[in-house]
């Protein structure tokens, strides 16, 4: 029987959920969608040392502001969602919340001889641990020190039986089997074979907070939330082994998921790994969204910064995968469509933050007026600026197509709602003269006396036949003109500019430099 494609985020709340982690979560969506399946987040939140308050909200929003929205999980408020699972519910989906569930499975595994009983303080591994080094050995707690420390396979039954009751700091220890080919298959790395010699007795479950290790948490928890796939970041593929041998101890193989390892996002200089530091100290976003620490220290973020949520989830997408095409340029739908993880790259991507930008600048392109006008009133608004939403649409029309991101509008025009009051030194140097300006200041009358079509294309061919028909220089009277309107030599046509600001305003600017400049 095929089983229903179903897979898993499952990020631990230690704190923002970097790019990285977003894109996991994103691989993860398009292959649900793209089977029909159900998409489930998991909270991993079994590690209450490493716990960072407000961390699982973030991550929820995070997803919801991608569009990565669950079948199953918990939403931003804290709630379950389980459109996916009516019939046959899995929640809760945090694991803090299962804790009664895993205690059977760790004791289940004791029984079976897969696992045991392990009552070495950290003080006294701490002492094994320096004595091996000093011996110039790296100590493991596996295969060849065990028999030679507190646990119930080297200690006498009765012993055993009186610690488990009379101590509470014990723990659950998977039994690594001796000198095992461990055979595995990744759905990105293909075959991969590991001898157990090297691997250590994993700690599954703590008498302490009676609580799972993460590993023993995620195999059980994949198993009865019948995850098909687990696609995950590839630092978890040393713990494979495990994972493997842990499905095959609970007698699990049948229903065991399928592995796929992403590889991880890299610096943009490509040497190592992009951390959650970088972004700040390289000038861009690691993160979706904006965090603020319990220091009050801010890391920016993505949305934040005027990214649209769908050039983030574009860029995010084409940071480990191609379609195999020249295509660039995805909507969420297109890439439920195009993703398959055959065509995810083994080796490590490079992040590129000019190429973000691109994406950024393409989205904006493609927006309406209408949106763009829409998130352009508020920052205008907090600024001071009264301004009617159809002048704002036609300066948003004018300068969509210069603009990366909204708040660009304003460096780029904000002089279509202030008049300019400075004037930059060396374009007044080179285009101010008094052989330039005179012409430009009967340009200007010229343009005050118009009575056609005040529009930019009514104006801008007669101002230019004016100009060109007096064999004036056509650069030159424009620069001054424009040094008046916008303070500056760079900006839009002067059609463009006087038309949307208007006769009275166009006259005062004159003015305005004239007593200044002439
Ligand atoms: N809680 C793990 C993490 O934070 C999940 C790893 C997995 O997907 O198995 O990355």
């Amino acid at each position: 029987m095929t089983r229903k494609t179903r897979v898993r985020f499952a990020p631990s709340p230690t704190g923002p959920l970097h790019m990285g982690g977003v894109r996991t979560a994103l691989y993860n969506y398009l292959f649900a969608k793209q089977r029909g399946g159900d998409f489930i987040i998991r909270i991993e939140d079994t590690d209450s040392q490493r716990f960072v308050p407000g961390a699982e909200k973030y991550i929820i929003e995070a997803l919801n502001w991608c569009g990565i929205v669950p079948d199953e999980g918990v939403d931003a408020a804290g709630n379950v969602v389980e459109t996916a699972s009516e019939r046959h519910p899995h929640a809760p989906y945090r694991q803090s919340q299962r804790k009664p569930i895993y205690r059977q499975y760790a004791e289940q595994l004791v029984e079976n001889g897969f696992a045991y009983y392990a009552f070495d303080t950290a003080e006294e591994l701490g002492a094994k641990r320096a004595e091996m080094e000093a011996n110039g050995q790296t100590f493991i707690y596996g295969q060849t020190t065990r028999m030679g420390l507190r646990n119930s396979l080297a200690m006498p039954e009765a012993e055993v039986k009186e610690l488990l009751e009379t101590r509470t700091d014990w723990t659950i220890r998977f039994k690594m089997p001796e000198n095992r080919v461990v055979k595995m298959d990744d759905l990105i790395r293909g075959h991969v074979e590991v001898n157990t010699s090297t691997l250590d007795d994993k700690v599954l479950w703590k008498r302490a907070d009676e609580l799972p290790t993460y590993h023993l948490a995620n195999i059980v928890d994949d198993h009865l939330m019948e995850i098909t796939e687990v696609i995950r970041g590839e630092e978890w593929l040393p713990s494979l082994p495990l994972h493997y041998l842990l499905y095959e101890a609970f007698g699990w193989t049948d229903t065991q998921p399928r592995f796929a390892h992403l590889s991880l996002l890299l610096k943009p200089d490509g040497k190592g790994k992009l951390s959650k530091r970088d972004g700040d100290r390289l000038g861009f976003p690691v993160f979706p969204l904006q965090w603020v620490n319990s220091e009050g220290e801010v890391s920016r973020g993505y949305r934040e910064d005027g990214y649209f949520p769908e050039a983030f989830v574009n860029l995010l997408a084409m940071l480990g995968w191609n379609p195999g095409t020249e295509q660039e340029l995805f909507t969420l739908e297109e890439l439920v469509e195009t993703f398959s993880l055959e065509r995810v790259i083994k080796s490590g991507a490079r992040f590129n933050a000019d190429k973000a930008k691109w994406y950024n600048k393409e989205y904006l392109r493609k927006k309406s007026v209408g949106e763009l006008t829409d998130l352009y009133m508020p920052i205008l608004e907090s600024k001071g600026i009264t301004a009617t939403r159809e002048y704002v649409e036609k300066v948003v029309g004018l300068i969509q197509e210069r603009a990366t991101f909204v708040a660009d509008f304003w460096d780029i025009a904000s002089y279509l709602f202030v008049a300019p009051t400075e004037f930059v030194e060396k374009d007044v140097a080179k285009f101010w003269k008094e052989e330039n300006y005179t012409l430009a200041l009967q340009a200007a009358d010229f343009i005050m006396n118009f009575e056609g079509e005040f529009t930019p294309e009514g104006l801008g061919a007669p101002l230019e036949e004016y100009i060109r028909g007096n064999e004036w220089p056509m650069g030159k009277v424009m620069n001054c003109l424009r040094l008046a309107m916008v303070g500056g030599s760079n900006g839009l046509g002067i059609a463009d500019i006087v038309t949307l600001i208007g006769k009275e305003e166009f006259a005062k600017r004159i003015e305005y430099i004239k007593s200044k400049l002439c």
